[in-house]
């Protein structure tokens, strides 16, 4: 077994992830940096694994929180570390010079003002721009007010940033081209009030930077697509549209796989799990796999999904459990106690891809990946040597 000790684990892809990122690299606009967004542990595929086989590649890490800074710091990381979410005062202690927040209010400011003349420590700042999204972020028109807040408070003003409402789940930019146009008007307050547009300009997500080369500016933020997905099957169709071809490979870096904890004998009628939802129609051989929905795989997945065994897709039967899974793999011979099933990736021709299973539960990729346990093991493994440098 090449798994951790362990019922069952994740493998992530090193291969995979430089090459998503360094797809990024070469594609983004001259002068213009990345950053690999490792907020809700990486995607879920583990930060400590991620972070620094992202640090390879990526110019910046993005956050959400300053304790994830802290963390990345913790791991002897030394790169800039934007922390994009809102961070309480009392977090502030401990970050470093290098880095950087992304700040959504004149509250933030003053606070950010007072560890400066407490510690000596001024913390770059990054105005966040609301043009539209109504998340986080001041309006254009209270951006001079927050501009003159950040110098009374002898803070430096480093970056300017926004981000798209409307990008991922639809194939009308309509609305990103009027917050991008909103975002240039920001940026022309931001010269006024500054004397100059800030060193780091950004408004792109995954979507955007796979999109819009008009967006990129100074640096851009890529999530679910360093992790080798598509933001959506809308994103994809875009750039197929755009570009009359389909031209961009990325490559899912994880793999979840659990070892087949029991072979279960089921008669004809006899029926599976709690609340009896699935019916025997023929003798049944049942795979019983450690892994549930505590862990991360959804129960709303009960009679939907397939799990890999031996390379062949087989259905998921019953409820799934708080820790407990229970496979149909009556038309897959041989299966024994201890072998590897693979919940999330490929085995043999097999492929189970985390799109399918988000369909089939109604959510998207990003929700499932961000789910996923953070108590399971993970481990970073190189790709198959078939694999490597595939895709382009
Ligand atoms: C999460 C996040 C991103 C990354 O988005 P993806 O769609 O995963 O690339 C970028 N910017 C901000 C502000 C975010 O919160």
């Amino acid at each position: 077994m090449d798994g951790p000790r362990a019922s069952h684990w994740i493998e992530v892809d090193a291969g995979a992830l430089r090459h998503n990122l360094s797809l990024f690299r070469r594609t983004v606009g001259p002068g213009a940096q990345v950053a690999a967004v490792v907020k809700a542990n990486a995607y879920g595929h583990g930060l400590e694994q991620v972070a620094p086989v992202a640090a390879e590649v990526a110019d910046w890490l993005a956050v959400h929180a300053a304790g994830e800074a802290r963390a990345l710091r913790g791991m002897g990381l030394r790169l800039p570390v934007m922390v994009m979410g809102f961070v309480p005062p009392w977090e502030l202690d401990g970050l470093d010079r290098d880095t950087h927040l992304l700040v959504s209010s004149a509250e933030a400011l003053g606070w950010l003002g007072e560890h400066r003349r407490r510690t000596g420590v001024s913390l770059p700042v990054h105005l966040k721009v609301d043009t539209g999204t109504h998340r986080q972020g001041v309006s254009v028109g209270e951006l001079p007010a927050i501009c003159r807040v950040a110098a009374r408070e002898g803070l430096e003003v480093v970056g300017v940033a926004t981000h798209f409402a409307n990008i991922e789940d639809t194939l009308d930019h309509g609305f990103a081209g009027t917050q991008r146009d909103l975002f240039e008007r920001a940026l022309a307050v931001a010269r006024h009030e500054l004397g100059e547009v800030p060193r780091w300009v950004h408004a792109s997500c995954s979507a955007a930077a796979l999109l819009f080369r008009e967006c990129d500016y100074t640096l851009v933020r890529v999530g679910i697509s360093a992790y080798g997905h598509w933001p959506s099957r809308e994103t994809q169709l875009s750039w197929v549209l755009r570009h009359g071809r389909d031209g961009v490979r990325l490559r899912p870096a994880l793999t979840w796989k659990a070892l087949v904890g029991q072979v279960q004998h089921v008669a004809q009628g006899e029926t599976v799990g709690y609340g009896r939802t699935w019916t025997a129609l023929r003798p049944t051989r049942l795979a019983v796999l450690p892994v549930g929905y505590a862990d991360g795989y959804p129960r709303s997945l009960g009679n939907r999904s397939r799990v890999l065994v031996r390379g062949v897709p087989a259905p998921v039967v019953g409820r799934v459990c708080m820790n407990i899974v229970m496979v149909d793999v009556s038309d897959v011979p041989g299966v024994g106690v201890g072998e590897e099933a693979v919940l999330i990736g490929r085995q043999g021709e097999g492929a189970v891809t985390v799109e399918e299973l988000a369909g089939l539960c109604g959510t998207i990729n990003y929700e499932l990946l961000a789910r996923l346990s953070s108590t399971t093991p993970r481990l970073v493994v190189a790709s198959a040597p078939a694999e490597q440098g595939a895709g382009g």
